[in-house]
């Protein structure tokens, strides 16, 4: 039995060239928080792209960026600064992030993208091929890889390849615009066992099987002429144990020894007790609704305005791909929103947003899931969305209440949450009006039910579903050759 291989664009740490030092943070974002949960360093193998690029390393001893990443259980893929370009911001987040999450008019369809997509994704199928072995198990995340099932199947007839895509599998009449339909399809069908969020996107991808390359679906099965492809749906967990002993244990800090933040939290809650803190947590991504929830919240506030003075919008944005055009236009649309409603709205002893524009430690973030009365989540698209998660593992005493946008994969299972769709103001200002409202009998009924259903599904069972599934899968290969 060889061991698992756990393949991604980024490692779950980055590593910084501070004047020729080596550092190294935790990435941030759902893959790197979920995987990193499921992968031993000492048994386990992390193949991805440490987030310097070839040129900014020059002056680094190689070794010395290898040494770091093994005692981390990690290996390299090096990218030159032409591969992050054309790859990750280029195809990655110009082409298919804006195409799956239905921004069409943001999708850019370029050659050269294309083929620093296909440069770098066998990069990773040389990394696999260079640092496992035939009999290892591969699992392949996400959309900046999709061709590396099929390139590495082509080298290792009988390896062991799982991939699974953490954004959402778009609908056949949005995926059929994109020139390269076929070629991303036909490098996923390298995979024995393909796993999606939700059941919609598995569904919306054998449609595009059937219809791009004609062949036979059965159920959730594709076969090919060797082999037969599972194709199922794995909603991603959170490690809950960890968000809800956090919590626990936030919770029995005394006054003295809690954060500078929670301090502050703490003396606004003491001089307005029936003031009410609304949270969102999200990185700053078009398909997140930003923009939108904000100009929904001054709605709220024009339409209940008894509610003006007594409730605040915590807005935590993580700074993310900052290099491309359409988030440097979100971050100042977004920037001006704030701006422009605090201007109108604040008094001398209120502000209505306030609004941070960094990632936050966890210890920071457990401070604001466990002090804010309600989390306002409302993407536009999101192919899972673990804040929901993360927010309702922390509310130890079951009160709470979480709003949801039903474009968020989450919405599938949390179905107790307030469930909103984000382009319509009307319903959002009632719902936030009633989850004000809510009697904590009715959060804490609501609560309950997700919190066991979160507990049992978390991120350890969906990795060792998917791996059982992909041993099952394998196996039935076998006897079927
Ligand atoms: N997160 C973080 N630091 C922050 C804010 C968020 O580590 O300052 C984490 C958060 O706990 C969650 C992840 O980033 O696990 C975001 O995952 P989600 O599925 O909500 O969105 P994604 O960024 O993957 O689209």
């Amino acid at each position: 039995m060889g061991k698992t291989v756990i393949i991604s664009n980024r490692l779950p740490l980055q590593l910084q060239n501070n004047n020729e030092t080596l550092s190294a943070t935790p990435s941030v974002g759902g893959l790197a928080t979920g995987v990193k949960s499921v992968h031993t360093k000492d048994k386990d193998l992390w193949i991805g792209w440490n987030g310097l690029s070839e040129e900014d390393t020059q002056n680094i001893d190689q070794k010395e960026i290898d040494d770091l990443l093994t005692a981390h259980g990690c290996a390299n893929v090096a990218l030159n600064q032409d591969d992050v370009e054309g790859f990750y911001f280029g195809f990655s987040n110009r082409t298919i992030w804006p195409l799956f999450h239905y921004f069409l008019e943001y999708a850019e369809f370029e050659l050269s993208f294309w083929e620093a997509y296909k440069r770098v994704n066998q990069k990773f199928a040389d990394a696999i091929i260079a640092n496992c072995a035939e009999e290892d198990t591969i699992w392949v995340h996400d959309y900046q890889l999709m061709l590396v099932p099929q390139m590495v199947r082509e080298q290792w007839p009988d390896a062991t390849i799982g991939f699974f895509l953490h954004i959402p599998f778009p609908s056949y009449e949005i995926f059929r615009v994109m020139p390269w339909r076929k070629e991303v399809i036909q490098g996923l069908l390298g995979a024995d066992l393909l796993g999606f969020h939700t059941y919609d996107y598995e569904r919306h991808f054998l449609s595009s099987v059937r219809r791009l390359l004609g062949l036979e679906v059965s159920f959730n099965d594709i076969y090919l002429d060797n082999r037969v492809i599972k194709v199922d749906s794995f909603p991603m967990g959170i490690d809950y144990d960890k968000f809800e002993q956090a919590a626990i244990a936030h919770n029995s800090l005394m006054p003295q020894n809690r954060s500078d933040l929670q301090q502050r939290l703490d003396k606004h809650k003491i001089s307005t007790p029936d003031a009410k803190f609304l949270l969102s947590i999200d990185r700053l991504d078009y398909s997140k609704g930003i923009a939108k929830r904000l100009k929904s919240f001054e709605y709220f506030l024009q339409k209940y305005p008894e509610y003006q003075q007594k409730v605040r919008l915590i807005i935590l944005a993580v700074p993310s791909r900052s290099n491309v055009p359409q988030y440097q236009l979100l971050k100042k649309e977004i920037d001006e929103l704030v701006g422009r409603i605090n201007g109108e709205l604040a008094t001398v002893n209120w502000t209505p947003i306030w609004y941070f524009y960094r990632s936050l430690p966890f210890e920071n973030l457990i401070d604001l899931y466990t002090s804010c009365d309600i989390a306002w989540l409302t993407p536009i698209r999101d192919g899972m969305n673990l804040v929901a998660k993360e927010y309702i593992a922390t509310r130890t005493d079951q009160s709470g209440v979480l709003i949801l946008s039903e474009m968020a994969g989450s919405a599938n299972e949390m179905m107790e949450s307030l469930l909103i769709n984000p382009n319509n103001f009307e319903q959002i200002a009632d719902t936030i009006h009633d989850a004000i409202s809510m009697p904590m009998a009715e959060q804490q009924a609501r609560n309950k039910t997700l919190q066991e259903r979160l507990r049992r599904y978390n991120v350890g069972k969906w990795a060792t579903d998917f791996m059982e599934s992909l041993q099952a899968q394998k196996n039935n290969n076998v006897s079927f050759s």
